[in-house]
């Protein structure tokens, strides 16, 4: 199938950051054949779309996702990170979750990205307790129907949850400890299986659109084994690896707790696994010795200002990073953390939130670079930069046509502060992923979005009898991780990374 948009403006992303004011965008099958004013095409079997008025540009790509918590959106007050993770990858919230369920959940997040123009995802997945083989493959159908690239891993802790948190061990009661020092629900072996059996049934299926990834969590979650097993994994596939790493100052001060005074970067420096397939997810705790570490080893940075936001993360060093080279992708991060799944708000957040860490306002970020760091940053991280974030020939078809004639853009005045400052979305009237038109005037071509909402909204009653459950064990717990929190906010770490009041109380 060949289609031509004809007559656009078209911001091609190309390595001269070419605006051509009027050209055709020719597609054949999944790829750009050619882009220029006025294209020769043979008629026949060839869809023709009007681009009068509108923007050809990449579609957006969602560096950083975690998919199975898309039905719980809005469910929880904001709260830190440490505290909202017990009720937020809660025990039993998949005890009752079928097949059909996670199938049904990875829609609502693939097609509300679609809609808003976001054609590439990477969901670092976890399945709770475990995962399972029709699980997997319900999450990577959703993705496959959808129409969505999509990059998946499983993101699976294999020690016990006290080994992973600093000061607990000596806070928490006995019957408390005893049940958080319990193994972790899947050995390294169990968990290598899932990987082999994700990356051997799906890497590389729907065309090409679906691929794996592994994902340790985060580096104090795993044992060194399993690091190096999925580190290795990682290397025979060429698969990005996802860490999340010094998203929170309690992870700082875990550094100096259990890891020798050593930073969680400096720890996976020293044991030979920094590589430039790691997506770091948030750096935000990060100090100028790390930042040249994560640049000697080419690693990607994945910065999720609404969820740092969100959680109270802090600001994450965004032009120290930029200045030592590090390419720095955009992320929603989940449902409960950024619960609009809206890449165009992270992208404004983006350009705005780092103002306000530096008084040099030569330092402050630009639309074009936020621009970079949502197109290009995103098809680096996912290891796709040869094919992925630019209106060229030979590129895969992955584009969305911006409607102009809308208040976001009238008048014109610049289109790329435009896109980063004003736009929400709301713009967007085509979606195309591989070729194919998977949204066209607000409605999704490839699946019944109406009734899978539907669905959603069923299944959402039966899960609300768990959170009840949830809530109960979260709430027992609730007041040791506050300690917890507080008395790593309270230490001296040699950097500050918030802002307001909360900077004003920091010694640093
Ligand atoms: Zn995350």
């Amino acid at each position: 199938m060949k289609t031509i948009i004809r007559n656009a403006r078209v911001l091609t992303m190309d390595a001269d950051d070419t605006i051509l004011v009027r050209a055709d965008v020719l597609v054949d099958g999944q790829t750009i054949v050619a882009v220029g004013p006025d294209l020769d095409f043979a008629d026949g079997e060839i869809r023709q779309i009007d681009g009068a008025g509108k923007l050809v540009m990449p579609g957006l790509i969602n560096g950083h996702f975690h998919s199975p918590v898309n039905h719980l959106k809005g469910s929880l007050d904001s709260l830190p990170l440490e505290v909202f993770m017990l009720y937020e990858s809660p025990p039993l919230d998949e005890a009752g979750m079928s097949p059909r369920g996670a199938y049904v959940r990875t829609m609502l997040g693939a097609l509300e990205m679609l809609k808003n123009g976001v054609t590439a995802v990477q969901d670092d997945a976890f399945f709770v307790p475990a995962p399972r083989p029709e699980i997997i493959d319900a999450v990577m159908q959703a993705y496959a129907d959808s129409g969505i690239r999509a990059t998946v891993a499983l993101d699976q802790p294999n020690v016990p949850e006290l080994e992973k948190l600093p000061f607990l061990a000596d806070m928490l009661p006995p019957k408390l400890k005893a049940d958080l020092a319990q193994p972790a629900p899947m050995c390294a072996e169990g968990l290598l299986e899932c990987y082999r059996y994700l990356i051997h049934r799906w890497h590389g299926a729907a065309g090409g659109r679906l691929c794996a990834a592994v994902s340790c969590s985060a580096p104090q979650r795993v044992t060194p084994d399993y690091f190096a097993a999925l580190d290795a994994l990682s290397r025979a596939h060429d698969l990005p690896f996802y860490i999340h790493m010094l998203e929170t100052k309690l992870q700082r001060v875990l550094g100096e707790e259990k890891f020798g005074g050593r930073s969680l970067i400096r720890y996976v420096h020293d044991l030979g696994l920094l590589s430039d397939r790691l997506n770091i997810i948030h750096s935000v705790w990060v100090d100028d010795a790390d930042i040249a570490l994560i640049a000697a080893a080419g690693s990607v940075v994945a910065h999720n200002p609404i969820s740092n936001m969100r959680l109270g993360s802090g600001v994450m060093p965004f032009r120290r990073l930029r200045d030592a080279g590090v390419p720095i992708c955009l992320g929603t991060d989940e449902a409960i953390a950024d619960d609009s799944i809206n890449m165009w708000l992270v992208a404004k957040i983006a350009g705005l939130i780092h103002n306000l860490s530096d008084p040099d306002y030569e330092r402050w970020p630009t639309a074009n670079e936020v621009l970079d760091c949502l197109i290009r940053g995103g098809a680096k991280a996912m290891r796709q930069s040869d094919r992925l974030g630019r209106i060229e020939a030979g590129c895969q078809a992955d584009l969305i046509l911006v409607d102009l004639d809308t208040l976001p853009f009238t008048p014109l005045n610049d289109l790329r502060r435009q896109l980063v400052y004003c736009e929400s979305g709301s713009s967007v009237r085509l979606t195309m992923v591989a070729g194919k038109v998977v949204v066209e005037n607000g409605r999704v071509t490839t699946v019944d979005e109406a009734a899978l909402r539907a669905e959603a909204r069923e299944n959402a009653e039966r899960f609300a009898h768990n959170q009840g459950v949830v809530d109960q064990a979260a709430a027992e717990l609730q007041p040791y991780y506050r300690a917890m929190y507080l008395k790593a906010a309270a230490r001296p770490v040699g950097m500050n990374r918030w802002v307001g009041d909360a900077a004003a109380n920091q010694q640093g």
